[in-house]
C-alpha cells in the first residue's frame, strides 16, 4: 500500500523535521503522485486544482537537489504573475528552512529593475519570477540561468493564455539542456500540450481530479 506520509520519501531527517513544524504531515494527493518521480529526477506534467499543494511538490524536488554551498541558480520557477511569484517563494522559503541558507529571489515585473539587478549580484539559489521579467534580465546579462537544474513552469495554462509563450521558450533555451522539467497546472488543454511539448523530456503524466 502507498503511504502517504514524508517520512516514505528519502529525504533527510533536517528536511523532514522542518515539513512537521510546517504542519506537513501527510502529502496531498498530487504531491504523493509526483514526489517520488520528481524526486528521481524525472520531468513531469502534473494537472491537479488549486490548492492541491502543487508548490511543495516541486519545491520540494528543487530544494531535495539544490547545493547551498554553491552559490549559482540551481533552480528557476516560472510563475503567470507576481502575486502568485510571491506566494510560491514564501512557500519555497519556508520549506528552505529545513535545508539552511538557501536564498530565494523574486524577479518579476511592476518594480524597478535596479535592485533587482544589486540582489542578482550578490547572488541567489533559486530565481522565482515572471516571464517577461526574466527575458528583460537574459537581453541585460544580468541574470545566468546556465547553471538551473530544475525549471518549473508553474501555472502554465495562465501563461500561456497571458501570450508568454514566446517568452517561456526564450528562457528555457537560456537553461541547460539536462535540466529537469516540472509542469504544473490546474489545466492541460491540447494548445498548452503542444506549445509545451518541447520543453520537456519524456514527462510522467499525473492528473488528480479530486480535492486532496
Ligand atoms: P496549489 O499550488 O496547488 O494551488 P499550494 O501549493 O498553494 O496549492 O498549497 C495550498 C495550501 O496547502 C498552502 O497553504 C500550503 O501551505 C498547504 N499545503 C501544501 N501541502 C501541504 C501538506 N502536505 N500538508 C498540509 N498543508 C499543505
Ligand atoms: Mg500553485
Amino acid at each position: 500500500m502507498q503511504s502517504d506520509s514524508f517520512t516514505s520519501l528519502s529525504l533527510e531527517p533536517r528536511f523532514l523535521a522542518n515539513l512537521a513544524t510546517l504542519g506537513y504531515h501527510h502529502m496531498t494527493q498530487v504531491q504523493a503522485e509526483t514526489l517520488p518521480s520528481v524526486l528521481a529526477g524525472r520531468d513531469l506534467i502534473a494537472q491537479a486544482k488549486t490548492g492541491s499543494g502543487k508548490t511543495a511538490a516541486f519545491g520540494i524536488g528543487i530544494l531535495n537537489k539544490l547545493n547551498p554551498a554553491w552559490f549559482a541558480v540551481q533552480g528557476l520557477v516560472l510563475c503567470p504573475t507576481r502575486e502568485l511569484a510571491d506566494q510560491v517563494a514564501g512557500e519555497l522559503r519556508r520549506l528552505a528552512r529545513g535545508v539552511g541558507n538557501v536564498k530565494i529571489l523574486t524577479l518579476t515585473g511592476g518594480v524597478s529593475m535596479r535592485p533587482q539587478i544589486a540582489s542578482l549580484e550578490h547572488g541567489a539559489h533559486i530565481v522565482v519570477g515572471t516571464p517577461g521579467r526574466i527575458r528583460d534580465h537574459l537581453g541585460r546579462a544580468t541574470l545566468d540561468l546556465s547553471k538551473v537544474q530544475t525549471l518549473v513552469l508553474d501555472e502554465a495554462d495562465r501563461m500561456t493564455d497571458m501570450g508568454f509563450y514566446d517568452e517561456i521558450a526564450g528562457i528555457v533555451s537560456a537553461t541547460p539542456v539536462h535540466r529537469q522539467t516540472l509542469l504544473f497546472s490546474a489545466t492541460y488543454p491540447d494548445d498548452i500540450r503542444f506549445a509545451t511539448a518541447g520543453f520537456l523530456r519524456d514527462p510522467l503524466e499525473v492528473k488528480v481530479e479530486g480535492k486532496h
